[in-house]
């Protein structure tokens, strides 16, 4: 057997559901394939929420971060807003250098009784984003922190400290949803809302800049993956995401 089968058809998202929350590890993470998704949903009058665990302070070569924490911070607030979120959280942990463990898991957990989400989306924290292209450790990290915080935030005699005044344990997030996985088997059909997605990533205009990706297209970047997506789906444009099921005996 060789690798050329076309890849199996996607499920549809559920979309039954008021209250997500994205947790992701960088401004832009969001924007580079879920944001017209998000835009679709929050078109349908849900409400959504971003977490950012870092401020991306460290990702323009040739900006400090102390600058550069402060631009992609505005450049994330603009991005948000053109896909209809209003709030967006920056959590301070350091960029690039995040690790898995009990202080991010409790650094989520915290969001998460915050928003109280019946939906919790993050980004591919797999390996690779499918073949030989590695994903970066903060993804890794942020990913897996943000399945256990789900869990953690649940439970009242796990980060007990958080629970004073009105923060109550949440145990009502039923899927958690990975953006952009290779091992995706559900979808969605961001057909009507993907120019809402092209014009969320470049709000990111100075980190495209930093980047330094000659000629990079965020239009062309973002169809190159929504198309084959969509014809997963029999429609035009669409975003992959993999499910994680929080309940039991599914
Ligand atoms: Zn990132």
């Amino acid at each position: 057997m060789t690798d050329s089968s076309p890849p199996p058809p996607l499920e549809p998202l559920t979309e039954d559901w008021r209250c997500a929350l994205a947790v992701v590890a960088h401004p832009d993470d969001m924007e580079f394939g879920a944001a017209a998704a998000v835009a679709r949903w929050t078109r349908q009058g849900k409400h959504v929420v971003y977490c950012m665990v870092t401020s991306g302070e460290a990702g323009i070569d040739g900006m400090h971060p102390d600058e550069c924490r402060k631009v992609r911070e505005a450049e994330q607030l603009a991005s948000a807003k053109i896909v209809g979120v209003d709030t967006v959280d920056f959590l301070g942990l350091p960029d690039g250098i995040l690790e898995y463990g009990v202080g991010l898991r409790a650094a989520i957990a915290a969001s998460v009784r915050a928003h109280r989400p019946e939906i919790v989306i993050t980004g591919n924290f797999r390996d690779t984003w499918g073949g030989r292209n590695l994903n970066q450790a903060d993804h890794i990290a942020v990913g897996k922190a943000t399945l256990d915080a789900v869990r953690d935030a649940g439970n009242r005699w796990v980060f007990p400290e958080q629970l004073d005044g009105d923060v109550e344990p949440w145990g009502g997030v039923r899927e958690v949803w990975a953006a952009s996985s290779p091992e995706s088997r559900h979808g969605v059909d961001t057909t009507d809302t993907f120019d809402l997605g092209v014009a969320s990533l470049a709000a990111h205009g100075a980190y495209i800049d930093g980047l330094g990706w000659e000629d990079f297209d965020p239009e062309e970047f973002l169809e190159s993956m929504a198309r084959p997506t969509g014809s997963r789906m029999g429609v035009r444009f669409a975003a992959p995401f993999e499910v994680f099921s929080m309940g039991w005996g599914e």
